[in-house]
This record gives C-alpha cells, structure tokens and sequence, in this order.
C-alpha cells in the first residue's frame, strides 16, 4: 500500500504530494487525513495523508516507509481535504499553508503519544494484553511496530484504554493529576510495613483507609490530608495509591452581559424570512440568502430560531461574527439559548484553549460554533446551516497565505451539505447586494426595528461652519448641547472617534516636519500613556523630541485627535461626566473588553468613548446619543471602497441609538457633509446609497463589474523591487488578454514598511480565462528565480482593501 502525502514544508517544489510505502502494521487503521512522521531528506517531518493507493509511479525501491502515525482517527475529514486541495487552488497558496489554515495552531506540534491502561489484565484482547504485559502506561509507537494499531483503536472506541498526548509545548491537553487510593485490605497491609516514626506517612494512611478505592485530585489529598507531595509521593511509591491524568478542558472566560429573555413573538418580517431559510433547510438543497435588516431588525432571533431548527433535526450550525471579542453581547446570547452545545472560538483564546474547542467540536460534543473567520473550518460533518453576521466586514478577509473569503468558503461548504448559508447585514457589500439583485442570492428584508423603534434622528454637522463661527473645539454646538442634555437626563451616550488615518502625530509648526518612523514612511503616533511615538506599521518606538529633529525649533507638538486627547476635552466640558475610554490601549488585557462593556451596560458611566470597536453589536437601552466626530477619515483614503466603509461605519455605529424605548439622536460631524456617502448614511437608507455607488463602480471599471487581483512586490532595495515589479507587470500584459487592465506599477501608498519598499500593481478584468494559469506560472517564476534575491510577491485575488 502506498499513501500520498503532504508535508510540512512550505517550498515551491515541495508543494505536491509525495509516495511513502505504507508499513504493514499500519494498514489497518490506516485513511486519508491522519497525520503521520516521514523522512524527508535528511529530515523528519509532519505530513498528512491525502490518498492511498496500490501502486506508485515511482521506482518502489526508491520510496521510503512511513516513520509513525501521529493520530488513530482523521483531523482532516473527506470533505475538508477536499476544501483544501480547492483553497489552495483559489488562493493560489500552498496546499500545507491550506490545509493548516483548518487545524488549530496547537497541532503543528511535535508530539509524543502514550496508550494509557487502567487495568491491564482485564483487558480482554488476548494479544493487546499480552503486548502490555501488566503496563499502564506505554509509547503508542510500540504498540505500531508489534502491528497492533488496530487492536489499539479498537479499545480505544470502547473505552478499554485512552491514547494521551504530549506535546512539546505549553498547549497541550490540560490534564489533572488524579490520584486512586487502594483498596481497604491493602493499604492496611501497607501501613503495617510503615516505620513508627514516618508520622506523616501513617497519618496519610489512615487518610487513605477513610477514601479506600476512590479517585480524587493530587490537589485534593494533599489538601484535605494536609501533607506535602513528598509524602504522598513515597506511599504511592508504597503501592497505597496510583496516578493517573485526567484530559481536562481549560474554561475560557465567558462573556458574561445579561440579555433578555427571548422574544416571544417574531415580528411578520422576522417570520418570513425564517421561513424561508426553514424551507430550504427542508429542501435540503445549498442556498444562499442576504438577510438585509436594518440596525436593531431582530437579525439574530432570526439566526437563534433557524438554529434551534437545524438542531432539531440532529445538524450542526456555524455562526461567523467579524471580531468575537468585540460582541461579547452577541456571544452570550447563542451561550444563552443553546448553553453547552456552543462552543465560542475567539481570537483572544490561548492556543491551548482554541485546541480544546477544536476536540469539542472533533468529538461533536457541541453543535454549535460561534466564532470568527477561521471557525468557518470546524471539522462538523453533519452542517446544516452556516450564518455569517455583518456580512461586509473586512475581517472575514484572511490577510495572509491562504488568503480567502470566509464567505466563499460557506458557500463551498454549503454546495458539499447541501445546507442553506445566511448572510447577514444592515450594509450588505456592494458585491453581496449586487448577487442578491441578481438572483444569484435569496433576498430577504427587514425593514422595521424588532422593538418597532424608529431609527434614530442624524443631523449632519459641518465642520468648516463651526470653525467659521469661532468654534475651535472638536465638539460641535449641537453635539455638545446633545451630550449636556443627555448627561442632565441620566441617559447615555456614545462618542466615536473613526480611528483610521485618524491619530496623534507630532508636527513643527516651524518647519512643517513631522516625525517619522526610521523604518517607514509614515509618521510617528503619539501614545500619552506610555508618553512614546509609535509606528503602526512597524512597532517602532521612540521617545518624544522635546526639539524639531530638523531645524531645532521648539514648537513641536502634537495634531490630531487620538481618544485619550477627547477624554481630556470631554473633561473640560464636563468635569462631572463618567467616561468609558475604549480601544487598544485600555483593552489590550484578556477580558478587558467584557468588562469595559459590563461597567457601562450597569450605568456605571455616562459616556462610552471609542474607535472602531464600539461601533457594532452593542445593544443597550439607555443609549440615546451617538456622536462621530470625524466621518471623514475612511472617505479619503485611496481605496475605491472608501465610500463603502464609510457609509457602513456611520450606518453601524448610528445603530447603536435608540433600540429600545427611548429614541435616539445621531450628529455625525464632517468636513464633506455634502459627500453622497455621508448625506445618505443621514437618511440610512442602505438602496440609494447602492444605485450611486453602483454607478460609480461601473464608470471606474470595479467590482462587483469588474474583478481585480492584487500583485504587491517588497524589496528592501528601492531599485529591485521597481525592477521585479516591471518586470512582472509586463509579463502578465504579455500573457493576459487585450481587454484586462492592468494598472501599475506603482509605489503603495505606504511605500516603505519595515525598511522594505513596496510597488503593486492592479489587475482589473471581466473575464480573463487564462488568469490562473498566467498567474500559477508568475508564481512559479518568482519561487524558482527571483524569490533567491530577497523579494517578496504576493497575490490578493479580490482584495477587500488596495
Ligand atoms: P440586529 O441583529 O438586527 O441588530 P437584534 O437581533 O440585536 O437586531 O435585535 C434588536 C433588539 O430587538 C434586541 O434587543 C432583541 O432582543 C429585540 N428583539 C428581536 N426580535 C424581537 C421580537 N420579535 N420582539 C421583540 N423584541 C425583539
Ligand atoms: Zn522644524
Ligand atoms: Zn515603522
């Protein structure tokens, strides 16, 4: 038998899969998606199995035999090798980085894996038994070479025996030490062989004799025995006691804000739209639906009840949300409806924690998974639904190799379940919106606030007005007026900074210089708490000039708005506000996030004072106010989504007033308030935004009329990498056809990070069928000649940002 392998080894000829003989002793348990030890080169390397087969291509004295198998049952079922081998493809990555992307990072660790035995002579395989010869505790690489890996999994199955796993690393499985006392008879026997002066032993004894037969925790015995492990140790060296681990699961933190109690009835627009995802989860047949609901429509009671409908009829549902650690609401309330069948992976757990919810979900001990963009891959095999919420957000977008589309995946998974897939969104993506408009997905709307709220009242503020008028300040009259109002209410209120483009940087107002990173071309942030300058891009630190570095004058200070700069205005204002202050720098702790959010949900502030991460999933009611001071930072950024992210983010964060019984109010300050993306974020009225922007994707040649793929080059030699990027750009104007664009190359408009310059170039087409293959063979190029010279080339087929 001769299995085909993939390894461990991202390299360009090493991205296929390779022969190994089969050993005897492992044909019998052994199947596509187990892991195995192969000798490559001079190296052992992890590999996971993709094929057997009875014959190779290759000269069979040449190939060599599997070393170890690393696992009894498949990581990788049929259907996510089969995922793989096609992300790899769309991804144009390797097929390792592909598969990986589906495992938790815990198991590309070295391993070592024992067979552990309660009770070797019950065992009732005459020859399992005879190979333990009475050890509790042996290598599973020996019961391999004595060809009992069969017997093994066997046992395994019915519970006889348990295979544990060491892992030369932190993340390993959590166990407890346990210890089992003997029985009565034998630790009496025993404590007669005492010395009268081993006191302590005696004294364990006797404890011992009290819990004859029991299993308890080390923890526990040497607590309630009040002795130290030495001593324990020497009575189970004794024979008194035995020890054993027990696999535990770590506990992640769970969120814990307190949601209602279910809605009792569905509003007539959130019951059509279940039923028709009910309908099609009937069916049985993949569909896919954009569940366009306004802001606080009852979007996730409609996701709650289709789920509680999968899990009726015996599936498994996968909810995705953009950053888990930002809706922790969100979380608690799938906790809340389907307790311990949820398992939650956030980004914030350990890797230690993500590889147990991983074995939750192997072991279908939950049915539920809520987590972010990598979660799409958990290893159900029964799915019946896939939900992904705020369907717009980049997030779901992986940054790097594979670098795939959450959204896309839930669709190819859903073809092989045949199981409907739910896109949800106040802001669907132009392009999600366009396929709806199609046909291509089910369309279903929610018009209307669950709570029958209206949407809150936004006034539009100018900004150029006010400086006109002599106001200097960041807050506007009527802004200002709304919070004064809502502080003397007892209401509150939410101030939102947009943060990108957006923080303190340190100018001369001398000489105009501002500072900037050594490593790249972008200025200097500057971070109050730690009183340091920051590079973003690169983590830099420095500490502040008291001097402009460049003509020494002393009038450096500081621009800009960061948070902690309007926590110091908003306290000039209004000494007797409490503010919540949330964003990296006040939440970088675990847990922090949860209880920022707690604090202000029990009225323990009058302001929540944010960027990005306060702008979703909150759903308080005694919020009332939302300001955005800047709306304008994303506008001018030089992506051709800027119009895009900018009219979801006012939509999102404006949201967030006026859910329950009170109404909301919204001032959205800007220096464009005549832009088409602010005047109608004020309207909230998501279909006129989308016939303008649509037009103006058309004019411009982007998606969703055209497709683009991004080709960036890095290099730390300014002159190369202009070179290498020419160089390429000609070769796909060669190769693709006449009606393709290709536009570049250009500098990035970051064109140094790191001390590495960067070029890109674009290429926008309809249809270009020789684009794979012209790019596979780009790749192909760039891994065999050019990647030798230092340059880095990646390739983003449909970027979410350029
Ligand atoms: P979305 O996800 O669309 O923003 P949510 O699902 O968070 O909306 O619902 C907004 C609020 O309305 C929540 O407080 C929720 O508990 C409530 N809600 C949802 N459906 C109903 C309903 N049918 N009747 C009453 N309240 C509802
Ligand atoms: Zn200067
Ligand atoms: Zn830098």
């Amino acid at each position: 038998m001769i299995a085909e392998v993939i390894v461990d080894v991202a390299a360009y000829p090493i991205d296929r899969p390779f022969d190994y003989i089969v050993p005897e002793t492992m044909e019998s348990i052994i199947e596509p998606g187990l892991r195995v030890k192969v000798p490559f080169g001079r190296r052992n390397v992890l590999g996971y199995i993709t094929k057997l087969k009875d014959e190779s291509d290759l000269d069979f004295t040449k190939l060599k035999p599997i070393d170890e198998l690393v696992d009894l049952e498949p990581v990788l079922s049929a259907e996510l090798l089969a995922l793989s081998s096609w992300l790899s493809v769309e991804t144009l990555s390797y097929e390792i980085d592909a598969m990986q992307v589906m495992l938790p990072a815990a198991m590309r660790a070295r391993y070592e894996k024992y067979i552990l035995v309660d009770e070797p002579d019950e065992i009732e395989d005459e020859d399992f038994r005879s190979f333990l010869a009475n050890r509790k505790r042996v290598p599973m690489k020996e019961a391999e070479s004595f060809g009992l890996l069969g017997n093994l999994k066997k046992l395994v199955k019915e519970e006889l025996v348990t295979v544990e796993t060491t892992i030369s690393q932190r993340t390993a499985v959590k166990k407890v030490r346990m210890i089992r006392m003997e029985e009565e008879a034998e630790l009496q026997r025993i404590k007669a062989t005492l010395h009268q002066n081993a006191k302590r032993q005696v004294e364990l004894v006797d404890w011992m004799i009290l819990h004859a037969g029991k299993t308890l925790s080390a923890k526990k015995v040497m607590e309630e025995a009040a002795i130290q492990h030495p001593v324990l140790k020497a009575l189970i060296d004794r024979g008194a006691a035995y020890e054993q681990y027990e696999e535990i699961y770590r506990e992640p933190d769970a969120p814990r804000l307190q949601d209602g109690p279910a809605p009792e009835h569905l509003t007539d627009e959130q019951q059509v739209a279940l039923d028709s995802i009910t309908t099609s989860l009937e069916v049985g047949e993949p569909e896919t639906f954009l569940l366009h609901g306004v802001t606080g429509s009852g979007k996730t009671e409609v996701y709650l009840r289709a789920i509680q409908r999968v899990l009726d009829k015996g599936q498994e549902a996968i909810v995705l949300v953009p950053e888990i650690s930002l809706t922790p609401q969100m979380t608690s309330r799938f906790m809340e409806r389907f307790g311990p069948l949820v398992a939650v992976m956030h980004s914030a757990l350990s890797a230690g924690e993500k590889y147990d919810e991983w074995r939750k979900i192997q072991r279908r001990e939950v049915k539920v998974v809520v987590g972010a963009r990598s979660a799409i891959f958990a290893p159900f095999d029964n799915l019946g639904i896939i939900i992904l919420d705020e369907e717009h957000e980049s997030t779901y977008k992986q940054e790097d190799n594979p670098r795939y589309h959450a959204r896309d995946v839930a669709i190819k998974r859903a073809e092989h379940y045949g199981c409907p897939v739910v896109l949800g969104s106040a802001t669907p993506s132009l392009e999600s919106y366009a396929r709806a408009s199609k046909g291509v997905y089910t369309l279903l709307t929610l018009k209307r606030r669950a709570r029958n709220q209206e949407l809150p009242h936004v006034t539009v503020v100018d900004m150029r007005e006010e400086l006109k008028s002599g106001n200097r300040s960041m807050f506007s009259t009527s802004l200002s007026e709304g919070l004064r109002t809502r502080l003397e209410a007892g209401e509150q209120s939410i101030l939102f900074l947009n943060r990108r483009g957006f923080s303190s940087f340190v100018l001369c107002r001398d000489c105009g210089t501002t500072v900037e990173c050594p490593n790249c071309d972008i200025s200097l942030t500057y971070h109050r708490a730690h009183e340091r300058l920051k590079c973003h891009y690169c983590g830099h630190e420095d500490r502040v000039p008291s001097t402009c570095p460049q003509c020494k004058s002393e009038h450096i200070r500081f621009f800009g708005t960061g948070t902690q700069k309007v926590q110091d205005e908003v306290a000039k204002l209004f000494p007797e506000a409490r503010v919540i202050r949330m964003d990296v720098d006040t939440t970088r702790q675990k847990g922090s996030h949860e209880r920022l959010l707690r604090e202000f949900s029990e009225g323990k502030a009058d302001i929540l004072l944010g960027t990005q991460m306060i702008a979703k999933g909150l759903d308080f009611p005694n919020i009332t106010l939302v300001g955005v001071l800047a709306a304008d930072t994303t506008l001018h950024l030089a992506d051709f989504r800027a119009a895009e992210k900018t009219f979801q983010l006012m939509t999102q964060v404006s949201g967030r007033a006026g859910r329950h019984e009170l109404p909301g109010e919204v001032f959205i300050q800007t220096y464009s308030p005549e832009h088409y993306a602010i005047e109608l974020a004020k309207e909230q009225h998501y279909e006129p935004f989308y016939e303008l922007e649509m037009t103006a994707r058309r004019q411009f040649g982007y998606p969703p009329f055209y497709f683009v793929t991004l080709v960036q080059f890095t290099h730390e030699d300014v002159l190369k990498v202009a070179d290498f990027a020419n160089k390429a750009t000609a070769y796909l104007r060669e190769n693709l056809s006449t009606e393709t664009t290709i536009i570049g190359p250009t500098a990035a408009a970051v064109s140094r990070v790191n001390n590495r310059y960067r070029y890109q170039c674009l290429i926008k087409y309809k249809k270009e069928p020789k684009l794979t293959e012209t790019l596979q063979q780009l790749i192909r190029l760039y891994r065999t000649n050019w990647i030798k010279s230092g340059l880095i080339m990646t390739i983003d087929v449909d970027p979410v940002s350029i």
